[in-house]
């Protein structure tokens, strides 16, 4: 496994009993991340994306550079207040309390081909309300992509029932 076995796990980060994995060493590899950023750009580079839109922050250090390959352009998903024009949001659920994704409401024309990237899924929750952003603009979301999925914890499986295609690093 060249890529996930870059990827380190940090205990009780950042509380206790949480597993943390932490993409700082597979990015920091130059062979890890030319080997990461080839597998997605091999799987969409003739999907006709117009738009890769990445979930801040680790999504950002992913899609732009997917992006730049397959000759799409990139769009930021941020956290609240961050973008300066005119935006639309989505809450969603945390463990404790709730957080919010926002997004340009003129980053995305209707119908644009979509891949949604971010480094991990967990309980999905952040990519379902970043999926929720995207329909509002009436987004084709051709697929969600995420160098790791935590299937324990259920994110994947939430989205494919919404009928989403997904796709995860499985070397
Ligand atoms: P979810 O909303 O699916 O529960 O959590 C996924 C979001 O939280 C992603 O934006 C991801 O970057 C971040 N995240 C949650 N757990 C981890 C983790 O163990 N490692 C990393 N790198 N990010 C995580």
């Amino acid at each position: 496994m060249p890529i996930k076995s870059r990827v380190r796990t940090i205990e009780h980060y950042p509380r206790p009993g949480i597993m943390f994995r932490d993409i700082t060493t597979l990015l920091k590899d130059p062979v890890g991340f030319q080997l990461l950023i080839r597998e997605f750009v091999g799987r969409y580079r003739y999907m006709q994306i117009d738009k890769v839109v990445g979930i801040e922050s680790r999504g950002f250090i992913l899609g732009a550079p997917v992006a730049y390959e397959i000759g799409a352009g990139f769009v930021p998903i941020r956290k609240p207040g961050k973008l300066p024009a005119q935006t639309v949001g989505q809450d969603y659920e945390l463990e404790y309390g709730t957080d919010r994704v926002e997004i340009h409401t003129d980053a995305i024309l209707p119908g644009d081909r979509v891949l949604l990237i971010d480094d991990l899924v967990a309980t999905g929750g952040t990519a379902l309300a970043s999926v929720a952003l995207l329909q509002t603009l009436q987004a084709q979301v051709v697929e969600c992509a995420f160098a790791i999925d935590l299937p324990d914890l259920g994110g994947m499986a939430r989205l494919q029932a919404l009928g989403l295609e997904t796709f995860t690093i499985t070397a």
